[in-house]
């Protein structure tokens, strides 16, 4: 858990200081006609939004950190990446899983500079899948805004997108007999647990307007993470 609270922090304060009219430049002439939202930007761009936020840099300090090495060079990390981000499956040696974890986790930073950049360039008000609008990713946990509105958390690029309130994002089914929650009491009774029993999987919805021990939405996800272990052992 330590790890995933460091990469947050290390995001938030990444763009604190960031200048994001950098890739607001960058992307200025780019046409956002199809959705992911990555799928408009070329590649040599992509390349240059990497360069420019190094999200090597941000790495090589959490390794240093957790103690964890690299026996390969890193550009092959890199290489296998990028395979993941295209939906490969690659074999990973179970001892770097944390290395790998901290680096996809890291390499989301770039997508995340450019949906800062761009979100007042694009209406996603009518989008409603279960897949991230800018990345392709999928979501992480789901959160109800103080207005009663549900948003989904991307895995990779932590954008939050709009979902159907009633609706089990893992396989879509809107079925509302077969959509169950449980809620946590006391400490945690912003915790959700809902359940859908067309498919069987559980997904983490976050109350917003009851989340007063943490600052953050994403703080408080990293937190209750454990509680979406002690169901899945129910
Ligand atoms: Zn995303
Ligand atoms: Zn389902």
């Amino acid at each position: 858990m330590e790890i995933y609270k460091d990469i947050l922090k290390l995001r938030e304060d990444f763009f604190k200081d960031f200048d994001l009219d950098k890739i607001k430049n960058l992307l200025d002439d780019t046409k956002f006609e199809k959705l992911p939202i990555i799928d408009n930007i070329s590649d040599e761009k992509i390349s240059e939004i990497i360069k420019i936020i190094e999200p090597k840099n941000i790495i090589l300090k959490l390794m240093e950190k957790y103690d964890l090495k690299l026996d390969e060079n890193f550009s092959d990390f890199e290489e296998k990446i990028v395979k993941i981000l295209d939906g490969e499956e690659i074999d990973i040696d179970e001892e770097k899983l944390n290395t790998y974890e901290i680096i996809f986790r890291v390499y989301g930073v770039p997508f995340t500079a450019i949906w800062k950049a761009i979100k007042d360039k694009i209406d996603l008000s009518k989008f409603d899948e279960n897949f991230c609008p800018i990345c392709g990713g999928s979501f992480d946990y789901a959160y109800i805004d103080e207005e009663g509105k549900k948003f989904l958390v991307c895995d990779l690029c932590r954008y939050p997108w709009r979902y159907t309130r009633v609706k089990c994002p893992i396989c879509e089914n809107e079925d509302q007999n077969k959509l169950s929650y449980l809620q946590f009491e006391g400490d945690y009774e912003f915790v959700r647990i809902y359940q859908c029993e067309n498919c069987s999987e559980s997904h983490k919805v976050l109350l917003v307007d009851k989340i007063k021990k943490y600052p953050s939405v994403e703080l408080a996800n990293i937190e209750t993470i454990p509680l979406e272990f002690a169901i899945d052992e129910k």
